[in-house]
């Protein structure tokens, strides 16, 4: 990544707390060096929203990613759940820095997405995919139904790649819906190139 285009450097480690998840295990409060408040909306729209939780109006976003709860917090912190010890922590908020300066780099890139279009993502759900997949239950993708696929895609366990028929002239119809509902940023998310 070019420094030049990173926002945050690093993260400096303000307090350790006993993990209400897992006995034994910590929750980490980590600050950014700087504030990256600006660039939540775009984090989220970078994860399947089965793995997410965002808070519009406060601008608080949990991720349920690396195996832990992830909480971005506007005032540059961070917290971490499920965590085995203060090494492992920087690992992780590693991952975290490199998530939050790829979306700052989107940012630049493209603007900071539409209000309503985060408003209109954070209302989508498996059934709203369904509803424009061929729905023909072929099995292709692996999997025998068609609402058993788009509950996969939305938890990131799928990619909308996997449903072959959607690439076939046959059902432009549907995947024109898709590309309308989800929106280029969410698209790629979900896995259509
Ligand atoms: S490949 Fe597509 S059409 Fe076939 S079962 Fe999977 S989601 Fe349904």
């Amino acid at each position: 990544m070019n420094n030049l285009n990173e926002l945050i450097k690093g993260f400096e480690i303000k307090n350790v707390l006993q993990c209400f998840e897992t006995s034994g295990y910590f929750r980490f409060i980590a600050e950014a060096d700087k504030e990256f408040g600006d660039v939540i909306p775009t984090i989220f729209l970078k994860f399947p929203p089965g793995k997410s939780n965002y808070l519009i109006n406060e601008n608080i976003l949990m991720l349920r990613i690396f195996d832990r709860m992830v909480t971005f917090f506007p005032n540059r912190n961070v917290v971490i759940t499920n965590t085995k010890d203060r090494e492992e922590a920087v690992e992780v908020l590693e991952e975290i820095r490199g998530i939050i300066n790829e979306a700052y780099q989107d940012c630049l890139k493209y603007g900071k997405p539409n209000g309503r279009r985060v408003e209109a993502v954070k209302k989508i759900s498996w059934k709203d995919l369904y509803e424009c997949l061929p729905q023909i239950n072929c099995g292709k993708c692996g999997l025998q139904l068609c609402s058993s696929f788009a509950l996969g895609v939305m938890q990131g366990e799928k990619k909308l790649a996997d449903c072959e028929p959607l690439s076939d002239s046959k059902y432009y119809v549907n995947l024109k819906g898709i590309k309308n509902k989800l929106g280029p940023f969410l698209l790629q998310t979900l896995g259509w190139e």
